[in-house]
């Protein structure tokens, strides 16, 4: 099984300045424009105007980058752009049609047909599907395109109007009442956002509490989170492992994501036990250095213990060297059964003590294909069969028997091109059960809880101390107390 190539890492970095939504529409207005106005590149006054015009846009970019306009928020956006049409005279009708089929050409096309067929061998004609997967789609990404458009269109408007001016033509600008337009777009976004945008995960306030019990001897926990398995699909699924690990384990029914529930920043949440505003990983996109505050990871080594996270090369991003990973282009019909062939391979090799899977081909055709159709059940279900025939050579290897199961998804995805990060129906909650000697048998908690607990129950269960930002609970209600009883 390959790993991520260094180039892979680094075209997975540029490809997410096109693919998370609020890089994106920086740059796609900047490339369209350069683009619609190519006839003037020789022209002095050209570019003294296109610079005056980023100048003018400047405040509304801060403000978008600032701002998602999330799930239905984003219909507010055509407000601005209706006041702006009403206020000022100068629309370029051509320059938004431009960029109207530039934004289709590039998520309908390069995305969801050339990138999807060159990275995982989607058909060529995925594109008849996906233009109605962008229409629908609500997450963080570029390809929500109900909250691009009236953003690109607004800030084309101003743009388009500043630079005109400075081409020949005797059009002025009003300053005053653009200053105007942006006080007011500013006071709307800031109001819009104080007191609509409610659906956030609350976020717990103190740290974790360590607990008492005799479940802290565990040998292993060996964790496989299945990327963006949506729970009531995976409940129409036909998964008999994953079923009978759950009936013989603890599920619990109400398991939360964090917000924005954006596959790093969940496995961040996960590894970390806090919240993105602690740990720092807020998108996909990761500009800095990895997460802000002690892993799972860290607490291990410090008991002299090992833990690896197999998956995709973005997650290096946020967890640096704990981070095994393996490459996301391949055809998607083989992509998990190689991933558990190096699962295989670590195992043996690394003989972690708390070793995560992640499982992408469930996601990925989620985003390339939608989550309504049966090729994501089938997906699912091949995971099932996939990490019955692991469970089974890691019990033939002699690896569980001290050992606690994870099972889980890290968010789930919802309409459109599989999409998540805004929390919309289907992403929140998320499947989530352990089975293992440690474990109860049979039992479901439906209490709500949080991902981040991921790690300070693992490191309770090594024996390890508490990551020192986790603010999650331990999941005690699964823990079965065996040794205390018999002891
Ligand atoms: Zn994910």
């Amino acid at each position: 099984m390959k790993q991520a190539s260094g180039f892979e890492k680094v075209a997975a970095r540029c490809w997410n300045l096109l693919n998370e939504g609020k890089p994106f529409t920086p740059i796609f207005v900047t490339g369209t424009l350069l683009l619609f106005y190519i006839s003037e590149w020789f022209s002095v006054s050209f570019w003294s105007g296109f610079l005056f015009g980023l100048g003018a846009v400047l405040p509304l970019l801060v403000l978008y980058y600032h701002y998602d306009f999330p799930l239905f928020l984003r219909n507010y956006l055509w407000l601005p752009l209706i006041g702006f049409l009403i206020i000022f005279d100068h629309f370029s009708l051509t320059a938004s049609l431009f960029a109207i089929a530039l934004y289709f050409f590039f998520t309908v096309f390069f995305w969801g047909t050339l990138y999807y067929h060159l990275r995982i061998g989607t058909s060529w004609t995925n594109f008849t599907r996906f233009w109605k997967l962008v229409l629908k789609n609500s997450d963080s990404t570029s390809g929500n395109a109900q909250e691009q458009l009236p953003k690109v269109l607004l800030i084309i408007g101003i743009w388009t109007m500043v630079t005109d001016s400075f081409i020949g033509s005797s059009l002025s600008i009003e300053w005053d009442k653009l200053l105007m337009l942006y006080g007011a777009i500013f006071l709307f976004s800031y109001i819009l956002h104080k007191y609509l945008f409610d659906w956030k995960p609350t976020i717990k306030p103190t740290y974790t509490e360590d607990v008492k019990s005799s479940n802290n001897k565990n040998e292993k926990v060996i964790m496989i989170v299945i990327d963006g398995m949506r729970k009531e699909r995976f409940q129409e699924a036909q998964t008999p492992f994953l079923d009978s690990l759950k009936k013989s384990g603890t599920e619990y029914s109400q398991m939360e994501t964090v917000y924005p529930a954006r596959t790093v920043v969940c496995f961040s949440s996960m590894m970390t036990g806090t919240y993105p505003f602690e740990h720092g990983i807020n998108s996909n996109m990761v500009w800095g250095r990895g997460v802000k505050v002690e892993t799972i990871y860290d607490s291990l080594r410090k008991v002299n213990k090992s833990g690896r996270l197999l998956g995709i090369a973005h997650l290096v991003d946020a967890m640096g060297d704990d981070v095994d990973t393996v490459t996301a282009v391949m055809h998607n019909d083989v992509a998990d059964s190689n991933i558990m062939g190096r699962a295989r391979e670590v195992m043996k090799e690394k003989d972690p003590d708390f070793f995560t899977v992640q499982l992408i081909g469930t996601d990925q055709t989620g985003h390339s294909r939608g989550v309504l159709y049966d090729e994501y059940i089938q997906k699912i279900e091949e995971a099932d069969s996939l990490v019955e025939e692991y469970v089974n050579w890691l019990d033939e290897n002699g690896y569980m028997e001290n050992t606690t199961l994870i099972i889980c998804a890290d968010h789930g995805q919802a309409d459109g091109i599989g999409g998540h990060g805004h929390l919309d129906e289907g992403e929140r909650f998320v499947p989530f059960f352990m089975n293992g000697p440690s474990i109860n048998a049979g039992k479901i908690v439906e209490d709500k809880h949080s991902l981040t607990s991921v790690a300070p129950t693992v490191a309770h269960l090594l024996g390890a101390p508490i990551p020192s930002h986790s603010r999650g609970e331990i999941l005690t209600e699964a823990f079965n107390h065996r040794k205390e009883e018999k002891d």
